[in-house]
């Protein structure tokens, strides 16, 4: 079964046998040296000034930037399931908020988030998804953070690249906090958290808040190649393995080749009746709205060996998201496409002619004019 989810994303194969070498204890030379060499190629992929892995999913990464960079009052935008979350851990953590709400098909605007900062001067800290998983949609974050900074140069800018960060490369200049995590664009197994800061977001942590998520202790240990607790050790030797995976072509020749291959998949897509979900499609994933989403989805699972993501909430049901993150096969592309139009075919709403994955072929490997 070829896994087409937006995450869990396949684990390479030289990665997992990385990461079946007998366990190290973390507190060994050994273990720092790993540990050094994983940092300082993250904080490269991340283009930031600090950094620090956390034992945790993503959310425990959302979690601790909430903690230790909003004081005050949280601007959230929600756009799908997790930028809804920001918004929930805004409350459980007991910091106002402002949330903007949108259609999950809806990027946030600039305007908006200058209205909001205009009309709530105290808000201290944004929280934005680069990529929100929950449509394939891609906000204008880049844009916004710098608008941001322009009205108010303190304001944290907290971006969740957990669909972004290895997918695309992503301008920091102004954002404050990159948040990623293991199990999307870097293809390894879930529960390793990596968010890169800002120095100014690095003043603002100085003390740091609560215990386990304390980034203020975390930054001080990583800074010494250790961490505050026991680190995941198997995951950050992955980390290693997979960056060694990626690198000999280099993150540049990833990037060229998922968006290709995003650009392909949209193209024969639509050339077999479909349209995007999102009005600005994130190239972490090809989402498609469609009222037979289900059984299409049913049938790529049982007869044509793929499993790919549906939606969620008012959109279960209604959607398929198919993966783009990370080292993926074209041939494994092509397939989905083909795989695709011939599901069409069995529910009886369009003669299979193979024109998936011909244009899908066409649009990848043809040179354009
Ligand atoms: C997957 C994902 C997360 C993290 O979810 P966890 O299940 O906690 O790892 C956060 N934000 C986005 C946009 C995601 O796609």
């Amino acid at each position: 079964m070829l896994l087409f989810t937006p995450g869990p994303t396949p684990v390479p194969e030289s990665v997992r046998l990385a990461m079946a070498t007998p366990t190290l204890h973390h507190r060994t030379p050994e273990f720092e040296a790993i540990f050094k060499e994983a940092r300082e190629r993250l904080l490269t992929l991340l283009g930031m000034d600090e950094c620090v892995m956390l034992a945790s999913s993503g959310t425990g990464a959302m979690q601790a930037c909430m903690l230790n960079l909003c004081k005050v009052k949280a601007l959230t935008v929600n756009a799908g399931k997790f930028g809804e979350r920001f918004g929930k851990l805004a409350d459980a953590m007991g910091r106002a908020k402002v949330e903007l709400k949108y259609d999950w098909n809806v990027p946030c605007s600039v305007k908006d988030v200058e209205n909001a900062l205009t009309n709530n001067p105290d808000i201290d800290a944004i929280f934005i998804q680069v990529c929100e998983s929950a449509g394939g949609l891609r906000h204008p974050v880049e844009k916004i953070a710098k608008r941001a900074k322009e009205l108010n140069p303190e304001i944290m800018v907290i971006a969740d690249g957990i669909t972004a960060v290895g997918v695309e490369k992503i301008d920091v200049s102004s954002i404050d906090a990159l948040i990623t995590g293991s199990q999307k664009a870097l293809m390894l197994p879930p529960g390793l958290s990596m968010i890169g800061f800002s120095s100014g977001a690095v003043e603002k942590i100085a003390k740091g808040e609560d215990y386990y998520f304390n980034l203020a202790s975390e930054i001080k240990k990583q800074q010494q190649n250790t961490t505050a607790y026991t680190a995941a050790t198997t995951l950050i030797i992955g980390l290693n393995a997979i960056f060694d995976a990626i690198e000999i072509e280099g993150f540049d020749a990833l990037y060229d080749n998922t968006q290709r291959r995003a650009d392909a998949t949209q193209t024969a897509l639509e050339a077999i009746g479909f349209s995007m979900f999102p009005k600005v499609p994130a190239l972490a994933m090809s989402t498609v709205f469609d009222e037979d989403a289900e059984p299409i989805r049913k049938l790529l699972k049982t007869k044509y060996g793929v499993n790919m993501a549906g939606g969620q909430d008012h959109l279960k049901g209604k959607l398929f998201r198919i993966n783009q993150m990370g080292l993926i096969p074209v041939y494994e592309s092509a397939w989905v496409v083909n795989a695709i139009e011939l599901a069409l075919a069995d529910i009886g709403r369009r003669d299979f002619d193979g024109t998936a994955s011909r244009v899908f072929n066409e649009k990848y490997f043809k040179k354009s004019e």
